[in-house]
């Protein structure tokens, strides 16, 4: 296994991107202001507040309410590229956390329920061999193709297809998490829009639409999704944008999920069912059926269209006619997904921007990338040599700002 933190090796330190990710004391940061409170922004805050930093959180909206639940589902290929070898690391990293912080506090936000991600009929788009796919990539503990009566029984409901088994997939109730994150001793929270930023000595200063200081720390983490390249602009950091290899391509995409009455589906799998889109065990009576992709939305909002796409997802997924009337008034959540060409997350300082750190373009993973993120900030912002022994140059380049 390669270590990071064993192998400061002249390859790494010649390579002069990876220097955000280098052990520098200096950067050692006392208050730290995080702008965004979704699942990230939350989960970098309580973090580093567990390491004894004190921590602004600053957002004007609660984006996550409604959304009561969603699935951090692993990705492979066949080949065990950066992503699928990023993405496991991130769900065992989160794994972890997760458990320890549920011990810990005795509060329950989600269980690692498993997940399966069901063949495509044949015909479908993007369907892929997946049978073959977990064969070549023979990691039967983390991944491995289960026959359509096998992954029936892991349903614990008649599945149409069989699939990849993923025991490592979680369910996680999105505002009881965030919640407690954000309950953390040392996290304050402060509700506001943030316009723009801007050196103060050796720190930053964070502003609102007036102009008006709201809070001022050594260091920044920017975990504001979509508004990140916005924000670096309004503060006459356009260059700062330029400067970094991935970020100027940030994007918006807007996207639904639909409740379902658990009793039209059979009552719901007993685990996470994906292919195109998931269905979710059922939580109070209601399954998460999801979630829609929405190119050129002017705003995230549900829509009778997007609740028909996901009644017909469930049915798919599940084999069957969920019999609900289509026009009926169905509770869901809507909202924004961050994304950059390769679906990686763009996580890092930016270059010649001390202390100014970005944790976005989480895509439709911000569980998978949410515990690996906000430890590599953590280990940056106290100093720290990186924490996480798996990551490799590779793995660290592909999620450079
Ligand atoms: C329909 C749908 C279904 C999804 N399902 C899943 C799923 O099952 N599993 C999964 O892992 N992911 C899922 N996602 C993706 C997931 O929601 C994101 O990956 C995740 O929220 C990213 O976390 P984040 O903290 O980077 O951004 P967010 O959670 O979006 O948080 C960003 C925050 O920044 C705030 N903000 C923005 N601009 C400013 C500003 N100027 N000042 C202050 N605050 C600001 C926003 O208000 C928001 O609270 C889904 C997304 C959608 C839309």
């Amino acid at each position: 296994m390669f270590h990071v933190t064993d192998c400061f090796d002249a390859a790494y330190l010649l390579n002069a991107k990876m220097n955000r990710y280098l052990v520098d004391a200096s950067a050692h940061a006392n208050h730290v202001i995080v702008v965004g409170s979704g699942i990230c922004g939350s989960t970098v805050a309580a973090m580093l507040a567990q390491s004894g930093l004190k921590v602004t959180v600053i957002d004007a909206v609660a984006a996550h309410k409604g959304h009561i639940a969603a699935a951090l589902t692993p990705v492979i290929s066949s080949d065990d590229n950066p992503r699928s070898r990023l993405s496991r690391l991130g769900a065992r990293l989160a794994d972890r956390y997760w458990r320890d912080l549920q011990a810990e506090t005795g509060v329950r936000f989600g269980s690692a329920c498993g997940a399966l991600q069901l063949q495509r009929p044949d015909g479908s788009k993007r369907a892929q061999d997946l049978k073959a796919q977990a064969e070549v990539f023979a990691q039967p503990h983390w991944a491995r193709w289960v026959e359509r009566d096998q992954a029936s029984e892991l349903a614990a409901i008649e599945l149409p297809r069989g699939g990849i088994w993923y025991p490592g997939g979680w369910l996680i109730q999105v505002p009881e998490l965030i919640g407690l994150l954000q309950a953390t001793p040392g996290v304050q929270m402060m509700f506001c829009e943030v316009n723009s930023i801007e050196r103060a000595g050796q720190g930053w200063l964070v502003k609102d639409v007036k102009g008006n200081p709201l809070a001022q720390g050594d260091a920044v983490v920017l975990a504001n999704a979509g508004d990140v390249t916005g924000l670096l602009k309004r503060s006459g950091f356009e260059q700062a944008v330029s400067a970094c290899s991935r970020l100027a391509a940030l994007h918006r995409l807007a996207g639904e999920i639909t409740l379902l009455p658990a009793d039209r589906l059979r009552g719901g799998p007993s685990c996470i069912v994906g292919g195109d889109g998931y269905v979710l065990p059922a939580i109070d009576g209601w399954c998460v059926s999801g979630g829609t992709y929405v190119r050129g939305a002017q705003r995230a909002e549900c829509t009778e269209m997007g609740i028909r796409t996901n009644i017909d997802r469930a049915g798919q997924l599940l084999g069957l006619s969920p019999e609900i009337d289509r026009y009926q008034n169905l509770p869901g959540w809507a909202g924004w997904r961050a994304v950059l060409p390769g679906r990686l997350p763009a996580i890092g300082q930016i270059p010649s921007m001390p202390k100014l750190w970005v944790f976005t373009a989480n895509a439709s993973r911000g569980l998978t990338w949410s515990v690996l993120g906000a430890m590599l900030i953590r280990d940056a912002l106290t100093g720290q040599k990186i924490s996480i022994g798996e990551l490799d140059q590779r793995m660290l380049s592909a999620i450079e700002p």
